[in-house]
This record gives structure tokens, C-alpha cells and sequence, in this order.
């Protein structure tokens, strides 16, 4: 079973139910809404979706609701779109204007404040660069100095400033609200720099009642530089290399995402790798040979997942590019010897619950297991051994249908949905049952099972059982 997760942004190449059934089929295990483009009603309608065909094909899936961020974007354009080239002079205005070649709308009047001549500003991912050369009380004045297509509401990076904005905006409380009203998994927060960040996140889906995982965005220089103080107040990043881009030189980025990934496993929190991935796969039916290795050097590091954005979301062959990352993954995860190099990292194992994981880890190798069964209300315990990175497949059995589709982005994590068990009996002879129906075991096979005792006790995992399938 594949180990590395999958998340796929859903756009308008995608948001059908065939389309989403069919990336389920090529191994999406999260599908993930990013709010900075369309509207709430649009979204309800993909979400709506994704609930659907996830129950059709019964098969987990998590949902991500990626937040747009304390980011500034751009107003429109008269043809919605301008070609500007070098030299250009070209304004950002604080008005309400409908732009064209010489000037958009930028409303941010604090934006004025902090702003210093000889700054440079990004667009498109860093594909267009201005410098500011002038700043008036309604504008800022730039020079073109990489030209390029500039199109409708297209975020604008201003490296090394911190925007004078609240980290939840008024339209990111919606979006919130609208992430916890349809009780997703996840919830991607864009351009985390810092824990008080997460506090504002945090009390915001407090305010609505709500249970997601946060997943911080690390994509500005103060996010990385801030990481440990983020990777302890969330529960997993991802290291967002599409405005990071922007932010740090390019050439900093393999070395980021190899220590952000190795912080991650240490500190047991979720990780994921995101953006151009397989971008070629936009245009083209096959990738670039070093985007395959891209994404394998993800796998090779044990990053918890490998994220597909506009390949899914608006490319031409959204399936294809699922379908491809799961076959490199599949075939990257081969050659990695994950019981070699099981983490022996005794120090961050203090607690109960990482003791027992570990030492299912240990055992699972100890005895050749096959397979490490762990009996899971909430996924914690199934969370806690995806961390160790073992060789055996994982499987949570829960009876909970939200932490079946939670788990969907654990790594190395195959979630079954099951009744309750009432007996020690019952659960280690639904553990054979599961690990056969799997065919991760024949009889005669070793498999680790994890269970609390007493069963009436919930949320305590403190068993360990080696068990010969039956
Ligand atoms: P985005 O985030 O796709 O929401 O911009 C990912 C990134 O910047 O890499
Ligand atoms: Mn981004």
C-alpha cells in the first residue's frame, strides 16, 4: 500500500462528481479547496462533492479548506488581462479604479506606511518583478523589471515586510465559519509567521465550535525562521514552495523543504510538500524527468504527503498527474528501507502514547510484521506510529467516519471503518479479519495489534498484543 499521501486541489477541471470519483480512483486521499479563488457558494457545491463521492466509492477522504492569508491581491482589469514588459512604468492605487496597462487597484492604505523606494514587488509567483520607485497617499509607483501576463485578483509578495493586516481577515472568518459548518478535516492556513498567527486561527475556530487539525502554510521568511515555535502550536505544515519562492532565493528552497520535513518527523507533526510538483502536467500528458524526481526526493526525505495544485485544480490532465504522483510514489517507496533507518529517537519519546508507538514499531520489525492494527476513536494512536515511519503498513480501525476520513493524510495510515467492538476477543479477531480482507496478512502471519484496556476506557491506547492472523 502506498505510504506518501496524496492532496489534490479541486478547481473547475475537477469539480464534477465523475472527475472527483475518478481522482479517488487514482489515489487522492485529500482534496483540498483553496479560498482564494472562487466564491463560498461554489465551494459549498465542490464540498458538497467531494462528501458524495467519497461515500460512493467508500473510501476515506479528507478535506482541506486552504484560508486565503494576510495576502494583498490585485483588483481587475479592464481586459482582464495585461502583457507588461520591462521598463514599463505601471501603478498600484489604493482607488477603486478598473485597471489597465499603466495601473490597478491595490486597496491596502496601510500598505503606504511600510513601504520603502527600491523595494521589489512580486506577482505571479514570482514571475513578475516591479520596484517601487515613487510613493504618493493614494499609490505606489513602480518600474516593470521582469514583465510578463498580469491577470484579475492576482496576489502581489513584497518580501521581508510584515503586512500591517490581522492574520484572520473578515473574508477568511468566513471562510472559517464555512470550513467548520461542513465540519471539514483540515484547515490550510496561508502565510503563517508566527505562533500568535496560530492563536488568532486558533480562537477563531473556537468561536465556531469547531475540531480541525491546522495546518500551517510556511511560505515567508519569517515563517521559516519562526518554524519551531509554528511546528509546536500546529498540527502539521506544509512547505509551500510557490510564494516561499518569492521570499528566499530559489536555490534555498531544496534545503528548506529537506529540514522542514526532518523537523516535522522529529517533532512527530504532519508534513506536506506542495506546488509545481508536476506542473508540465498542466499542458502535457507526461512530466518533466526532474519533476518525477522532485517528487521522489520528497518520498525519499518521508514526507507525510506530496500536494498537486493547479495540475488538478485547472491542468489538462488533472487524473493523469494523480495517477502519475501515486505510481512515483509507489515506486520511490520501494526502495526506501524505512526499517533501517527506524527512528531510534528516544528523547521525544515521552509520553504513553509515543512509547507504545515506538514500541509497535519495534516490534513490527522485531518480528517481521506485516502490519501494525491500532484500534483508534480519535486517530491519535494511528498518528502517533505514522510519525516512527515503520516498514508495516499501518491500518486504524475506528468506527468514528471522522477520523476515517482524518486519517486519510496520515502517512503510511489505511483508515477502515468498523463497528465498535465490545471484547479484547472480538477486536483481535476483527484485527485478523481486517489484515486478510487488506491482504496484508495470511494465516500464519505475524501482526501488531494496539488496543486500550479496559475497553470501556476510551482514548487510552496501553496494549500491545503480537498476534498470529488465524
Ligand atoms: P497556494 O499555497 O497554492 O495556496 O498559494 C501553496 C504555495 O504557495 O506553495
Ligand atoms: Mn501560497
Amino acid at each position: 500500500m502506498r505510504k506518501t499521501k496524496i492532496v489534490c486541489t479541486i478547481g473547475p477541471s475537477t469539480n464534477s462528481f465523475e472527475k472527483i470519483v475518478e481522482l479517488l480512483r487514482a489515489g487522492m486521499n485529500v482534496a483540498r479547496l483553496n479560498m482564494s479563488h472562487g466564491d463560498l457558494t461554489s465551494h459549498q457545491e465542490t464540498l458538497n462533492l467531494v462528501k458524495r463521492a467519497r461515500e460512493y466509492m467508500k473510501l476515506p477522504c479528507a478535506i482541506m479548506v486552504d484560508t486565503c492569508g494576510p495576502e494583498l491581491r490585485i483588483g481587475t482589469f479592464k481586459d482582464h488581462r495585461v502583457e507588461l514588459k520591462k521598463g514599463d512604468k505601471f501603478i498600484f492605487t489604493v482607488e477603486d479604479v478598473v485597471g489597465d496597462s499603466g495601473v490597478v487597484s491595490c486597496p491596502y492604505p496601510a500598505l503606504l506606511k511600510v513601504l520603502k523606494v527600491n523595494q521589489k514587488i512580486y506577482a505571479n509567483n514570482g514571475l513578475l518583478e516591479f520596484v517601487v520607485k515613487e510613493i504618493t497617499k493614494r499609490e505606489f509607483i513602480c518600474r516593470v523589471s521582469v514583465g510578463g501576463v498580469l491577470s484579475d485578483h492576482k496576489s502581489i509578495s513584497i518580501p521581508h515586510i510584515r503586512l500591517p493586516l490581522p492574520y484572520v481577515s473578515e473574508k477568511d472568518d468566513k471562510n472559517i465559519e464555512f470550513a467548520v459548518r461542513n465540519d471539514v478535516e483540515y484547515i490550510s492556513a496561508s502565510f503563517v509567521s508566527n505562533k500568535s498567527d496560530l492563536d488568532a486561527l486558533k480562537r477563531t475556530i473556537k468561536k465556531y465550535g469547531g475540531r480541525q487539525e491546522i495546518i500551517a502554510k510556511i511560505e515567508s521568511l519569517e515563517g521559516i525562521n519562526n518554524l519551531d515555535t509554528i511546528i509546536d502550536a500546529c498540527d502539521g505544515i506544509m512547505v509551500a514552495r510557490g510564494d516561499m519562492g518569492t521570499e528566499i532565493a530559489i536555490e534555498q528552497i531544496p534545503a528548506v523543504q529537506k529540514n522542514m520535513i526532518a523537523h516535522c518527523i522529529a517533532h512527530a507533526k504532519k508534513v506536506i510538500v506542495a506546488t509545481e510538483m508536476l506542473e508540465s502536467m498542466t499542458t502535457q500528458r507526461r512530466p518533466t524527468r526532474a519533476e518525477t524526481t522532485d517528487v521522489a526526493q520528497a518520498i525519499y526525505d518521508k514526507s507525510g504527503a506530496t500536494m498537486l495544485s493547479g495540475e488538478t485544480a485547472s491542468g489538462c490532465y488533472p487524473i493523469e498527474s494523480c495517477d502519475t504522483m501515486a505510481k512515483i510514489a509507489l515506486a520511490t517507496e520501494k526502495m526506501v528501507s524505512y526499517d533501517d533507518e527506524f527512528l531510534c529517537n528516544y528523547t521525544s519519546v515521552n509520553k504513553s502514547l509515543s512509547a507504545i508507538a515506538y514500541s509497535a514499531c519495534a516490534s513490527s520489525r522485531a518480528v517481521g510484521a506485516k502490519a501494525i492494527l491500532c484500534f483508534s476513536d480519535k486517530g491519535k494512536t494511528a498518528d502517533a506510529i505514522s510519525r516512527f515511519r515503520p516498514k508495516a503498513d499501518i491500518v486504524a480501525v475506528t468506527h468514528d467516519s471522522y477520523t476515517f476520513n482524518r486519517l486519510a493524510l496520515t502517512w503510511g495510515v489505511t483508515p477502515v471503518l468498523a463497528n465498535e467492538q465490545k471484547t479484547q476477543e472480538e477486536m483481535l479477531a476483527l484485527a485478523s479479519t481486517v489484515a486478510k480482507n487488506l491482504k496484508l496478512a495470511k494465516t500464519g502471519d505475524k501482526i501488531i495489534v494496539t488496543l486500550g484496556l479496559p475497553i470501556a476506557l476510551k482514548g487510552t491506547t496501553n496494549a500491545i498484543h503480537i498476534l498470529e492472523v488465524e
